[in-house]
């Protein structure tokens, strides 16, 4: 790698560290041209499934969509940054057991939602309420009046 500051090409690894459990690793670097130092890191690049929308355009993956809806529904609950990080990131993994090259955005939704679920119940209804379309709404709603009236109908008999 060239030196940032004389574009000298040799240079000399000066320290390693593993960071975030090992996935990525630190450098220092010393030019052997003008003798500074520059930082580089290296981390696994995993490729991800495009997505697939709802009116069938596509579009690349994108962490942040995905990361700021489940933080959006998230909000004032006691869930933490790191849940909410290790929630994206098992998303992401069950998008590529799902498919390699493409996922729908349902798919994505019914994935955060199984989490959520087990999260925290009103960020699930949050998010379920935002994610999911207009008429979507109305069965959900449907179906938990459906179950409440299932919940009550031995006490009224
Ligand atoms: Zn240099």
């Amino acid at each position: 790698m060239k030196c940032p500051y004389c574009q000298e090409s040799e240079t000399k690894v000066v320290d390693s560290r593993l960071l975030k459990e090992g996935f990525s690793v630190r450098r220092r670097r010393k030019c052997d041209g003008c003798d500074k130092r520059f930082t580089t890191y290296e981390t696994i690049e995993i490729s991800m499934p495009n997505i697939v929308k709802l009116d069938g355009r596509r579009e690349a993956y994108n962490r942040s969509k995905i990361y700021g809806g489940v933080e959006k529904a998230c909000q004032k609950r006691p869930i933490s940054t790191e849940q909410v990080e290790r929630m994206v990131e098992n998303v992401e993994k069950a998008m590529r057991e799902i498919s390699e090259k493409e996922v729908s955005t349902k798919d994505i939704g019914q994935i955060v939602m199984q989490y959520l679920r087990n999260l925290d119940p009103v960020a699930y209804i949050r998010f379920a309420s935002v994610y999911r379309k207009f008429q979507d709404i109305e069965e959900f709603v449907h179906d938990i009046q459906h179950d409440e009236e299932n919940f009550h109908s031995p006490l009224q008999q």
